[in-house]
């Protein structure tokens, strides 16, 4: 519904930029948030109750795949957008994945205007890194960065050739675009469907070693810090990883870094009986991997939460574990699995707001992630007590696919407004 005043009464406000984390009242005018103090009295203005709820910047995904164009019976641009409102995400930066390729101007156009007509939240393109993810030329960047796009990502396929990476990184720079790869060696990958490990030797199922991940994490370190380029790391699910990005850290290099919560949730025993609603990719690791990824979390060395959302058919994941397709939908169950790292004790309110909102928008530069008067008002309200069970066939996605149907959860999104309107509101 569209309001000209929105006034949010009595909530948690949790906003890293300002360092606050108090009761606050909020209001919202023409889509800018325009005041916040401990107590607003106005008349005519919509009132949203908050009690007990936090209020935090809206979150902002950096990592989900919408399917269109080209995939469209997977995923819409509108139903992903309902999803992610869903979810608590007022904005999402897509994948360039699709069919055809988002690797040039107008393919661009063309999601940023069906996201204007039919976008329930902000959609933010990701440009392919290479044309038609085939990692050799270059795509359009130029006319790309011109179109709008917010970074780069060959996502879903390595870019392997290095000398191609460099040049990648070297001229999305000249564009402030980060690069985000997704690490994983395909030659060390082979046909690896799980982690390499002990499970994958009982299922006798070809596994990927962690060092698929592990060396390019390292090449493209490297490459960053020899460019002075900024590349970004999709979904690190291993150990090494966590370890090599926080000693690029520790020396200056400009890279940063994402964990989606199936790798700080599952370990590699969720694949069970073949379940292929456990298979994405890089896969779930073990123990040792969620122990530092977390940490990771924590203490400054990944940056940020991200979902890798990726819708697949029915037909695509209901056969035989070696031939299903990779990756799960995450924009629904997103918000209580990482307030799990809060009632653990392992990151503060404020990191987890850090994580999910503030530092996607300072990576992608969006202008977004802080509830600070004269900021746009992109809010999430949070209920983190509210208990659920996760449906798949109430999801707003078009996606079935999660390994945590029937899970019982807490902390659930309950209004989610982007520009001042509420997109979604949970009754
Ligand atoms: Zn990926």
């Amino acid at each position: 519904m569209s309001v000209k005043r929105l006034l949010i009464k009595g909530g948690r406000v949790i906003d890293p930029a300002s360092g606050v984390d108090g009761i606050r009242d909020v209001l919202v005018e023409k889509g800018i948030i325009s005041i916040i103090d401990i107590s607003i009295q106005t008349e005519d203005a919509k009132v949203l109750s908050a009690e007990g709820k936090w209020v935090v910047p809206g979150l902002v995904d950096m990592h989900v795949h919408l399917r269109e164009p080209g995939y469209e019976y997977k995923e819409t641009i509108e139903t992903g957008t309902k999803s992610a409102a869903a979810g608590g995400f007022t904005s999402v930066a897509c994948m360039a994945n699709t069919n055809p390729v988002n690797d040039c101007a107008q393919v661009t156009e063309f999601i940023r205007n069906m996201a204007k007509s039919k976008g329930a939240v902000n959609v933010f393109p990701i440009g392919a890194i290479t044309k038609g993810l085939k990692g050799e030329a270059l795509a359009d960047i130029a006319e790309m960065a011109e179109a709008g796009v917010v970074a780069l990502s060959d996502d879903g396929k390595c870019v392997m050739n290095a000398a191609v990476m460099r040049a990648a990184i070297e001229y999305a720079g000249m564009f402030g675009l980060a690069i985000i790869e997704h690490a994983e060696d395909i030659d060390l990958k082979q046909n690896g469907v799980m982690n390499e490990g002990v499970v994958s030797t009982r299922l006798g199922l070809v596994g990927a070693p962690r060092i698929s991940e592990d060396t390019i994490t390292a090449r493209d370190i490297s490459l960053a810090e020899y460019t002075g380029g900024h590349v970004h790391f999709a979904h690190v699910s291993t150990a090494g990883a966590v370890e090599l990005i926080r000693f690029a850290k520790q020396k200056g290099v400009k890279v940063t870094a994402e964990a989606a919560p199936h790798h700080f949730t599952l370990t590699d025993e969720a694949v069970g009986e073949y379940d292929t609603n456990a298979k994405m990719a890089p896969p779930l690791r073990e123990s040792r991997d969620i122990n530092a990824i977390i940490q990771g979390l924590a203490d400054g060395t990944i940056d940020c939460i991200a979902t890798d959302h990726a819708p697949h058919g029915i037909a695509e994941k209901e056969v035989e574990f070696d031939s299903a397709a990779f990756g799960i939908v995450g924009l629904e169950t997103a918000v209580p699995l990482s307030l799990g790292l809060v009632r653990d004790g392992r990151l503060t309110p404020l990191r987890l707001v850090e994580v999910m909102s503030f530092n996607p928008s300072k990576i992608l530069k969006i202008n977004r992630g802080t509830i600070q008067p004269g900021a746009v008002a992109d809010i999430t309200i949070i209920d983190p007590d509210k208990e659920w069970v996760v449906e798949p066939s109430q999801f707003k996605s078009k996606g079935r696919n999660t390994p945590f149907a029937g899970w019982k959860m807490k902390g659930k999104a309950v209004a989610t407004i982007v520009n001042g309107n509420v997109a979604y509101e949970d009754n």
